[in-house]
């Protein structure tokens, strides 16, 4: 077949100029590795520039929720551009954003999160909520809350404030000595031990930690956390960049146990994985903390160039049509019994430690027969991620838990095709 991609050329370029994240760089560049290319999507598939096809296992980094080339967020975000592709959120607004801000705040019940701060990506969300409780506690004449409470394996973005509240060692030891004061919690009840007058906001992923490798919190712990926090005037904020959006089978996961926090983080999924877009909401009552005469001060100096982006609202905004017009969580609902059926199957291999589900999303986390962790030097996740391209199926590892997090759009027989192909990498790299 002919190369029209000129993938040769294409991949030369990217190993003489790209830095890519969270990547070894110097083995991306040896002579002996091919990156794929990626050149075409269409719902859950992809295709590179070999004309390899394959299942998009965990949505293009967790973000592409109704699957690729969705024909009503193409149009969205087409005829937007017709109009204006960006203005300026600093001075003026925009239709997408006012709608969209509306819109998400109709997400929640009346007089709860009726304020939506934008930005760009789930990281600078969290930024966001961070600097709005320590200036809501500045303002309300509690200065001396200042500190945060994160919780143990925690992952909240990569710009320095948000991996402050980073409780995972590899990526975040290093930078320690210019953080942020904050304290680490196993449980809710470690919140007794903290001093309740100096807490800022205590943070969480609700219902599932993703980076921490797919770690599923027992049931009624959050539920837990938001009664300690309404105990001790500490502010909640839920970090839902990965779990919003429908991903843990509901539209956001703090629903599962009727909580409803002072900031909620939404990011990868809110423009349907088409548009970096973010948002940081919260309630009146923080909200009315900043408002006052200019020279009182209390504005919230904070923003971003590309804040209330039209282009990526008006993705946002189709996306929500498209949950409503295609009954996406009424059709979710099957797929995520089919999803623990299929991933059941994997059960027998004996290198298969456990399954960590949680709507449509899961772990499948590796470990030698006897029950031990591999040597993380081994990359025993990664190479099976490798060996699962193979057989049609892209995903990432987080260490050696594989994680199978297609678009909401996969249909049963892709799914079933997915864990197959897992089943075969696993044999292939841990033996039969
Ligand atoms: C991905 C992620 C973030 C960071 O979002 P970015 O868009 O990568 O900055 C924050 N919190 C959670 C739970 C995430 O999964």
């Amino acid at each position: 077949m002919q190369d029209v991609w000129n993938t040769e050329s294409l991949a030369a370029l990217d190993k003489a100029h790209c830095w890519h994240p969270f990547t070894q760089m110097k083995a991306w560049c040896a002579e002996d590795h091919e990156p794929v290319i990626l050149v075409e999507g269409e719902g859950a598939t992809l295709r590179d520039s070999r004309g390899r096809e394959y299942l998009d296992g965990n949505s293009s980094i967790w973000t592409t929720i109704h699957g690729h080339g969705h024909p009503k967020i193409t149009a969205a975000i087409r005829d937007q551009l017709a109009r204006v592709a960006h203005v300026s959120f600093l001075g003026t607004t925009n239709a997408p954003a006012v709608e969209l801000a509306g819109r998400l705040a109709g997400l929640f019940p009346p007089r709860t999160l009726s304020r939506v701060f934008f930005s760009d990506d789930g990281s600078t969300a969290i930024e966001a909520a961070m600097k709005m409780a320590i200036q809501f506690w500045q303002l309300g004449g509690d200065p001396a809350r200042k500190r945060f409470v994160a919780f143990d394996q925690a992952y909240h973005g990569d710009t320095a404030g948000a991996a402050s509240l980073g409780g995972i060692g590899a990526f975040h030891d290093r930078f320690a000595g210019h953080q942020f004061p904050v304290d680490r919690i196993s449980c809710p009840e470690e919140l007794d031990r903290i001093p309740s007058g100096e807490i800022a906001a205590v943070v969480i992923e609700p219902l599932i930690q993703g980076a921490a490798g797919m770690r599923v919190w027992p049931r009624g712990l959050l539920r837990r956390l938001r009664g300690k926090c309404d105990a001790t005037g500490a502010l909640l904020i839920l970090d839902e960049v990965l779990t919003g959006f429908g991903r843990t089978g509901t539209m956001f996961a703090c629903e599962q146990e009727n909580v409803i926090p002072d900031f909620l983080c939404i990011a990868k999924g809110l423009t349907g994985g088409y548009l970096p877009l973010a948002a940081t909401l919260t309630t009146e009552r923080v909200f009315s903390a900043f408002l006052g005469e200019f020279d009182e001060q209390k504005t919230f100096y904070y923003g971003h160039s590309y804040t209330g982006n039209a282009l990526g609202c008006a993705a946002a905004l189709a996306g929500l049509d498209v949950f409503r017009e295609e009954k996406v969580l009424e059709k979710l609902q099957p797929k995520i019994a089919v999803m623990a059926d299929s991933l059941g199957e994997l059960k027998g291999h004996a290198c298969v430690h456990e399954i960590r589900q949680c709507g449509f999303l899961a772990g499948i986390e590796v470990r030698d027969r006897g029950g031990e962790v591999f040597p993380w030097q081994a990359r025993t996740g990664g190479r099976i991620c490798e060996a699962a391209r193979k057989h049609g199926l892209l995903t990432r590892p987080v260490l050696d838990t594989i994680v199978l997090m297609p678009p909401l759009c996969t249909s049963e027989s892709q799914l079933r095709s997915a864990v197959a192909a897992i089943g075969l990498a696993i044999g292939e790299v841990c033996g039969g």
